[in-house]
């Protein structure tokens, strides 16, 4: 074993192989993978090696479109087999929800490029003569299937063989029987590994040890938010049929997945595997995977896979005569979204993650590709930032994430609604007005583990969603706190949000250092900065107000709190001249915005409100009600006349009443999140993580206002410079989308001109409540985004007329704000 390596990857599953490999084709060659045992010894080997393309997130899609073709081009490439079989991959449908969720899906892979269609129940049955399409009491009846022609299954580990060859024959180390047992970062940044061989140090480390990711983490100080969960499938004899149905010249059948009864089914070797995502199946090694397993597998455990059995069996008629040979039951790591941890570790220098891979076999051609690229370039090529491990914060406990990653286990296949809120694991984060909130009729969603109201039913509406692809139980009521916020004046509680202190004679260069935008020099001043990645794109947005000299409020999205943190600690300066402070949990945040704003607020505090005394874009600290040292601060996300009050936790309640009270006579109440969505579409306000990514620069974006190129260097201004020279390559658009009855838009929509050819992408959408218009926002080429140009939004699958409209299409001159 060398005694030093630019990297090391630790584990040598196929996550592991492929970062290995895609360093190597990065250019890197001096790079060590460390094993413990054998290669594929942990998840890999048991595979089903099943391929899916579906996947609803866009990020995820793309890494697994990478993965499938790649994995084609292996064997010409290394001249090892992966036995690949492109057997395309149906997905059935037994509701119009189902229906509805592929349909949305098609949105996604229409902008990624994935190819798929939509057929009837005569097609599949021409595609799978053994089916049964249903119909009767027992089986639902199939109306319909997704069907990707590209993808199938593959033989896992021949999948590590060959990218193991190919990293190899590149120069890559790789050493089996070699367990990491400790970890320590010496003084240059560099990671010094204890081995059962010895040490060895390496520039970078990345982790990609599955199952064992809680007790790898702990030795570089790191409570990885993975544990995995007990998956069977269940892999029966010869079947009959089948053998019939081959042996008269029918080719290999489409993976089956009838996600309504959430099993998955395909061939082997003229029998079937059959595997289910069922209820009750337990989280494994929540401590740590213990040293007495090996390449084991759990018992077998039928009963809980019963349900799942009949339901196939009433599908493919025969399945109930074939024996079962084997039952395989293995750990399979999970997250709390059911989404891999791909991405920079948090708190820590040149340490990288690639664990939680619950989809690895699929993934890791992806997942290997970007994090080899953002080691090596310092930036990933595509947002990743639905992977990133920083998404998750200190609250994942270990009982936390027992009973969510058990949730995301079982609701593989149900159907991800665009508003689905999943239930377990809560309460976890919650305002101290929650139960407030809940007796005004809160309905409840859960971001970064906050507690956050989504809606408020009304007296005598029951307070529960009832969600939908299309519009749903709550539009009206969500309608009306539009129209409350945008006539008189409401209260939406954002405690959740991310705020930091930063103070010290350094803080102002800082901050100006690394934000595109001039950070405010003003005492008071409020100035909206983007952090840039190196390619120009958007990688954080924070509210940056100055309250006093050398003292900064720092305020960025509530799921940001890790990865902000992180970034900004990482950054700090080393001489001593800022000193930053993470007090998300201390202050408490209620937006106060409507006509009437001016009025309560004048109720609650003695400081002038006119617009000289204190203007737009300004804030004060004030008292309001009985609170003292509340920041107030004169700016909203949903374009009205308003404050946030940023005040000390401990005021919550009182603050809150004296609010409502203040407020009583002019008709003030609670608005959601689903209004404030409402509302910042109707002003084309961008929202970091959706519009605002690391895909799009803020000139695209049309955020020119905020990049301030006379100002000193910062991050991705050369980029910038050079879409100014070479023009841009796409350009951010506000559309209204004509003949919308019942499905808006919601994010992940193709556009097309009207004939035909794809030209963009809605990074958003909402019902525009007070402008009675069906909106989008995205990011199309710059030839279609003149105002008044007429395109086409596919929205499920229905392709709409739609209409460039003017930015911020409610009170474009800002005069409500102003007010
Ligand atoms: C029954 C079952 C069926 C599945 N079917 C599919 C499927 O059809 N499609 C799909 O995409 N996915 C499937 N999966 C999931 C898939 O198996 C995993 O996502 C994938 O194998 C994860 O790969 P990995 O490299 O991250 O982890 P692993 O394969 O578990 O590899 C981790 C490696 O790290 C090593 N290691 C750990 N600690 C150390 C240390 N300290 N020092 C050195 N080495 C260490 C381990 O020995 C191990 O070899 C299935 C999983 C199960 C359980």
């Amino acid at each position: 074993m060398k005694s030093h390596a630019r990297v090391v990857v630790i584990g040598g599953g196929v996550v592991g192989v492929s970062t290995l490999y895609h360093l190597t084709r990065k250019g890197w060659s001096d790079v060590v993978l460390l094993e413990r045992t054998e290669l594929t010894a942990g998840s890999t080997w048991h595979a089903a090696g099943l391929l899916p393309l579906f996947n609803m997130s866009y990020t995820v899609g793309q890494l697994h479109k990478y993965s499938v073709d790649l994995y084609k081009r292996l064997p010409a490439e290394t001249g090892q087999d992966v036995s690949f079989h492109v057997t395309g991959n149906l997905r059935l449908a037994t509701c119009r929800d189902r229906m509805d969720e592929y349909k949305k899906y098609c949105g996604t892979a229409n902008t990624i490029g994935v190819p798929f269609q939509l057929i009837s129940p005569a097609e599949v049955k021409e595609l799978w003569p053994l089916v049964n399409l249903g119909g009767d009491a027992d089986t639902p009846a199939v109306i319909g299937a997704l069907y990707h022609p590209d993808d199938g299954h593959i033989a896992p580990a021949d999948l590590t063989m060959a990218l193991r060859k190919a990293a190899r024959a590149a120069g890559a180390e790789i050493n089996e029987q070699t367990e990491v047992t400790g970890a320590a970062q010496l003084p240059g940044g560099e990671w010094q590994l204890t081995t059962n061989k010895g040490e060895i140090t390496a520039e970078h480390v990345v982790l990609c040890t599955g199952n064992y990711a809680r007790q790898t983490g702990r030795m570089f100080g790191l409570k990885v938010p993975a544990i995995p969960v007990e998956h069977q499938y269940i892999v029966y004899d010869e079947s009959p049929e089948l053998k019939a149905y081959r042996n008269a010249g029918g080719r290999e059948l489409a993976v089956l997945r009838e996600p309504d009864q959430s099993y998955y089914f395909r061939e082997e070797r003229m029998g079937w595997i059959l595997g289910p995502y069922e209820a009750g199946a337990p989280a494994r090694f929540a401590d740590g995977v213990p040293s007495w397993f090996g390449k084991d597998l759990f018992p077998g455990e039928l009963e809980r896979l019963l349900p799942h059995v009949e339901a196939a069996q009433r599908r493919v008629p025969g399945l109930e005569r074939c024996g079962i040979k084997d039952i395989v039951n293995g750990p399979i790591a999970y997250t709390p979204d059911g989404s891999p941890l791909v991405g920079p570790a948090w708190g820590k220098r040149n340490l990288w993650i690639n664990e939680g891979h619950s989809f690895g076999i699929t993934a890791a051609g992806g997942a290997g590709w970007q994090l080899a690229e953002w080691i090596v370039e310092g930036e990933p090529g595509i947002d990743m930032l639905a992977v990133d491990p920083r998404r998750f914060g200190a609250y994942t406990s270990k009982r936390y994430l027992v009973a969510k990653n058990e949730e995301a286990y079982r609701d593989v296949f149900t159907i991800h609604y665009p508003d689905e809120e999943r239930h377990d694991a809560r309460p976890v984060k919650t305002s101290p007005v929650y139960d407030k909130l809940r007796r005004l009729g809160a309905v409840f969603g859960q971001r970064y583990g906050w507690e956050r109201a989504n809606w408020f039913a009304p007296e005598g509406v029951e307070p529960k969603d009832h969600w939908s692809f299309r519009r749903t139980n709550y539009f009206e009521h969500v309608g009306n706190e539009c129209r409350r916020l945008r006539e008189k004046v409401g209260v939406i509680d954002l405690t959740p949000f991310t705020k930091f202190e930063v103070t010290g004679p350094g803080a102002e260069a800082w901050l100006d250092g690394l934000v595109a935008n001039k950070v405010p020099t003003k005492v008071g001043r409020i100035a909206l900065c983007h952090a840039l990645t190196k390619r120009g794109g958007i990688r954080s947005e924070f509210t940056i107000t100055k309250l006093a000299d050398h003292h900064y409020y720092v305020v960025s999205a509530g799921a940001a709190e890790r990865y902000d943190s992180d970034f900004l600690q990482k950054r700090l300066p080393a001489d001593g001249s800022v000193t930053l402070r993470n007090i998300t949990g201390s202050r408490g945040v209620f937006v106060l915005a409507g006509p009437r704003a001016r009025d309560v607020m004048a109720k609650l505090t003695d400081v002038p409100l006119d617009n000289a005394s204190f203007p737009w874009l300004t804030g004060q600290v004030i008292e309001a009600g009985l609170a003292t040292d509340v920041y107030a601060l004169r700016v909203n996300f949903v374009g009205a006349l308003g404050w946030e009050l940023h005040f000390p936790i401990e005021y919550a309640h009182g603050l809150f009443d004296a609010i409502f009270a203040a407020g009583a006579e002019y008709g003030i109440g609670m608005a959601g999140m689903r209004a404030m969505e409402s509302l910042r579409m109707e002003k084309s306000y961008r929202m970091w993580g959706s519009d605002l990514t690391r895909d799009n620069t803020p000139l695209e974006g049309g955020l020119a206002r905020f990049v301030r190129m006379d100002k000193g260097p910062f991050t991705g201004r050369e980029a910038l410079e050079q879409q100014q020279q070479n023009g841009m390559p796409l350009s951010f658009i506000t559309l209204e989308v004509h003949g919308v009855t019942d499905a808006d838009p919601l994010g992940n929509e193709p556009i097309f001109t009207p004939d035909g050819k794809l030209v963009g992408r809605a990074t958003s959408g909402y019902y525009g409540h007070c402008l009675r218009k069906s909106l989008a926002i995205g990011y199309v080429k710059p030839e279609f985004a003149a105002v008044g140009t007429e395109l086409v939004v596919e929205v499920l699958g229905e392709r709409k007329r739609a209409t460039v409209l003017v930015d911020s299409p409610y009170d474009p001159q800002n005069a409500d704000l102003r007010a």
